[in-house]
């Protein structure tokens, strides 16, 4: 029985293409060609590597309009934050390419009577698992610094993204990166499970990351810890926005509006809970609720657009779900709540007020366009509403003060803190969860380094 995998365009709702999916004995093939591509790329030299890495920089930048596109009309976002996916992900490859000498060198460690070092050296063929919100870079930030460090991907992307996985992997090799080096499977939906089980038990697989649902992590991360094998996982997120009671109001309802409906608020590190000090909440309120009525939904291929639909119909039905069922639960509905009529998986961006733990846009990870607002009645208040979820990815917090925000991130569990500013992933800065949002580093030195055998000489 063949198996196929169906790309579906959300603005529309029609059928892009159906791919067929892997046999086993395809997948086999991969792997054995990946694991000899990987051998290989480990024993060239770090400036051989280097040279690739900026190649593909550029690659990017030449490929990025027809490639945003490719990933507007497979997972709607706007068109220009899929050309700002691009382009982040050729910020990234040069960042790498800049600073691998620096962050990969062997490192002296001063020891009486002998030679010591430390070398980054790689592990071999990583299988990446990947989410298809920001298709183009949640595989380039691994990616990138994998390859720089001398290791080889097999790529399993979401299935609704095949096409850019495809592309992607064309990407690598328009580059002059070696063939097999990267390669993406096409496994239809049915068979993940069982496939990237037998993928991580396989020996010429060195090691696994994951970014996508809490669900899809403890999956990986079980088969993963059952072979002792690493991992990298990067989970879902329930971030909070907190607003304290001497932050400029304004500034802080209009960053508010960008952290939680970028992307159409597909993002794990979207604000998604607004926690906001009793004597401002009022203002913050009036203000959030007018900025999300300002903003444009539709067609995402327009330039104008700036909320565009959701991915897939499921995901839009639960988010449906997750308001309703807070409305029963008390939550007050302030702007939007609702499905669009009409084709294409669109829904209004939505504010709902009253939330608090016990309901589910308040426990859960809302993964659409919908902000929670709760109201605290101290700073002390605010830390047990931003701790009160399993989640723990990054918190941004609005105040007059740096220190005063400080104090009350150090106090939050997150893996990231943003002071006036929006939670934003980026190159020089590592980036991971805590708590059920996951375990492992991307980006920066930490991120280079979690598929490096971090090796000892000692040299008498
Ligand atoms: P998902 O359903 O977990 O899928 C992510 C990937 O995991 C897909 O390739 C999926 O393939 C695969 N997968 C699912 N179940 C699996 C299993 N049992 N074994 C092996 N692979 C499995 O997540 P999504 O809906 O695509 O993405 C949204 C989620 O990702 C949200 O929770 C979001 O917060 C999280 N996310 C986290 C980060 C971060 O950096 N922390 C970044 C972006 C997104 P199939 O679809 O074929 O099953």
């Amino acid at each position: 029985m063949t198996h196929t995998v169906t790309t579906i365009n959300p603005a529309t709702g029609a059928v892009l293409q159906t791919y067929e999916g892997w046999t086993p004995a395809r997948i086999e093939q991969a792997v054995a060609a990946g694991h000899a591509a990987a051998t290989a790329w480990g024993l060239q030299p770090l400036e051989v590597r280097v040279a690739a890495v900026r190649r593909l920089a550029e690659e990017l930048r030449r490929q990025k309009d027809a490639f945003a596109r490719l990933v507007t009309a497979e997972m709607g976002k706007p068109v220009a934050e899929a050309a700002g996916e691009l382009e982040k992900s050729a910020v990234t490859a040069l960042y790498y390419a800049d600073n691998a000498q620096r962050l990969l060198c062997d490192e002296k460690v001063a020891i009486d009577g002998a030679h010591a070092w430390v070398s980054y050296e790689p592990i071999g063929l990583v299988l990446a698992v990947m989410p298809w919100n920001f298709p183009v870079w949640q595989v380039m930030r691994f990616a990138i610094p994998s390859i720089t460090a001398g290791n080889g991907v097999l790529l399993k992307h979401s299935p609704n993204v095949t096409g850019c996985a495809l592309a992607l992997q064309k990407l690598f090799t328009d580059a002059g990166l070696p063939e097999a080096l990267v390669t993406t499977l096409v496994v239809a939906e049915s068979q993940v499970p069982a496939a990237t089980e037998r993928l991580i038990a396989d020996e010429r697989i060195a090691a696994v990351t994951l970014t996508g649902s809490n669900r899809a992590g403890a999956a990986v991360g079980a088969a993963a810890g059952r072979e002792a094998k690493k991992s990298v996982l990067e989970l879902g997120g329930s971030d909070a926005f907190i607003v304290l009671d001497d932050a400029d109001v304004s500034a802080a309802a209009a960053a508010a509006v960008k952290a939680r409906f970028h992307n159409a608020g597909q993002s794990c590190v979207c604000a998604k809970r607004f926690i906001v000090a009793a004597s401002v909440a009022e203002r913050f309120t009036q203000l959030f609720v007018q900025g999300t009525r300002a903003l444009v939904v539709g067609d995402p291929t327009d330039p104008a657009t700036q909320v565009g639909p959701l991915a897939r119909g499921d995901l839009r039905e639960a988010l449906q779900r997750q308001i309703e069922r807070s409305v029963a639960a008390g939550a007050q509905l302030l702007a939007g709540g609702r499905a669009l009529d009409g084709p294409g998986y669109y829904f209004e961006p939505t504010v709902i007020a009253n939330a608090a733990p016990g309901m589910a846009v308040f426990d859960e990870e809302t993964f659409g366009p919908a902000a929670a607002i709760a109201v605290a009645r101290d700073d002390a208040h605010a830390i047990e509403l931003a701790n009160a979820t399993p989640f723990g990815l990054s918190v941004s917090i609005w105040t007059g003060s740096t220190q005063r925000g400080v104090q009350l991130a150090r106090r939050i569990t997150t893996g990231a803190a943003f002071i006036n500013a929006v939670t934003a992933s980026d190159a020089r800065v590592p980036f991971g969860g805590t708590k059920k949002s996951g375990y492992g580093r991307e980006l920066a030195a930490a991120g280079v380094r979690e598929f490096c055998n971090i090796r000892t000489y000692w040299a008498a």
